[in-house]
């Protein structure tokens, strides 16, 4: 596979860029589907949050457009405002000596400023599906001159019932762009939407090896309702600092941040907290003010959170894909994390499809394995709940 990002043919402006932002060499993400996508194809790119997509989209998308115009060239799509936030950072950092301006929408804020912002002109325009719709309505937002269409976690976008509103935006984009359709999964949703949206796409598979296994130590703890909490306390006081705790409800996520606030620095966020409030939450995890973030999946919905750790899935997710989704929150591009699963007995049978889905046996947690070993190990943590 090609390791550098000149040979994919990245322009130097953005290899600066990335080089100052710590990026040395493509992920298999972004060595896969660069050079498919520079040729100007559609492109349907399975991948997870965490493997370098937006690298990947934004290289294409800045190296086919030109900056400059009123009206902007490319749209990206996203399902939520946090992951439109984060690809407006990355962008920013990638456009730095490209020239690029980009823009990003999203519901649940003002939408004057948004507007104002639109109206100075734009490059890139990343939005939320239902804030954008609204902007069409408000003939604020001219798609007219778009070249590239990036729907970034379509599958979430379809979960999220957004089906209509993309079928309405991407009425109002001229049908000569290019597609790109970046999903974790291959739903029968996202492969009708891919058949409807692509014109004969190149496909990019990143095998779930290269996406997990390699960078995440993934392990599990058999556990009862009862026990759920103490063991979370011992992950805690092991020593790992930035920690995502993921659990099924909003109540379970305010229930649990009330009881583990007296002893650590914790930060709730589910869809009821308001939008700045969750925008500040992250804010402060990713500078350390915060220690342990707790979610619903919702919120953490394509978060970009450097550094993290070690996910615990408190609660089991639902299904193997949002299993993938939550622990692509650490071990991202090059570094390594660390993720816990809790099992309840009668989950056996749901964790057992998960190791299915990421093509590996998951080990139980390793009192004896380095990031869990200090304080865990020195207060005799010995008898670990293995499922048989
Ligand atoms: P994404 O999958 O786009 O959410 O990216 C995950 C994280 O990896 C982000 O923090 C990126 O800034 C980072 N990243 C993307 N590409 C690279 C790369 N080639 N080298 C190092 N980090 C990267």
């Amino acid at each position: 596979m090609i390791s550098n990002f000149k040979d994919l043919g990245v322009s130097d402006g953005i290899i600066k860029a990335m080089k100052e932002m710590g990026w040395t060499e493509p992920t298999p993400v972004q060595a896969e589907s660069i050079p498919t996508g520079l040729t100007g194809c559609d492109m349907f790119a399975q991948a997870q949050t965490g493997t370098g997509k937006t690298g990947a989209y934004g290289s294409i998308a800045l190296g086919l457009t030109k900056p400059g115009r009123k009206d902007p060239s490319v749209l990206v799509l996203v399902p939520t405002r946090e992951l439109a936030n984060q690809i407006y950072d990355e962008m920013y950092k990638l456009s730095k000596y490209t020239g690029h301006r980009s823009a990003v929408v999203y519901g649940g804020v003002g939408i004057e400023k948004q507007i104002g912002k639109l109206r100075k002109g734009t490059d890139i325009v990343i939005a939320t599906p239902g804030r954008l719709k609204d902007l069409i309505g408000r003939n604020e937002a001219n798609l007219s001159r778009i070249s590239m269409v990036v729907l970034d976690e379509a599958d979430r976008m379809l979960d999220m019932g957004f089906a209509k509103d993309l079928n309405f935006i991407l009425g109002r984009v001229p049908s000569g762009r290019q597609t790109l359709l970046f999903s974790a999964t291959m739903s029968p949703d996202v492969k009708k939407l891919a058949d409807r949206m692509l014109k004969t796409p190149k496909d990019v598979i990143v095998s779930k090896d290269e996406v997990t296994a390699g960078l995440i130590k993934q392990s599990y703890i058999g556990v009862t309702k009862d026990t759920k909490q103490k063991e979370l306390r011992m992950i805690l006081d092991s020593g790992v600092s930035k920690t995502i705790v993921f659990c099924k409800t909003k109540r379970r996520v305010n229930q649990l941040s009330r009881n583990l606030a007296s002893d650590y620095r914790v930060g709730a966020i589910h869809g009821d907290v308001a939008q700045n409030k969750r925008e500040r939450t992250v804010k402060e995890f990713k500078a350390g003010t915060i220690e342990v973030l707790i979610a619903t999946d919702i919120a953490a919905r394509g978060l970009d959170i450097e550094g993290v750790d070690c996910a615990v899935n408190y609660d089991m997710p639902n299904d193997p894909e949002t299993y993938m989704h939550r622990i692509g929150r650490t071990g991202r591009a090059g570094r390594d994390g660390m993720s816990v699963t809790f099992v309840l007995d009668e989950e056996k049978r749901d964790f057992m499809l998960v190791e299915k889905h990421v093509g590996m046996k998951i080990p139980v947690l390793d009192v004896r394995s380095a990031r869990y070993e200090g304080s865990a190990a020195a207060k005799g943590v010995s008898g670990r709940n293995p499922i048989s």
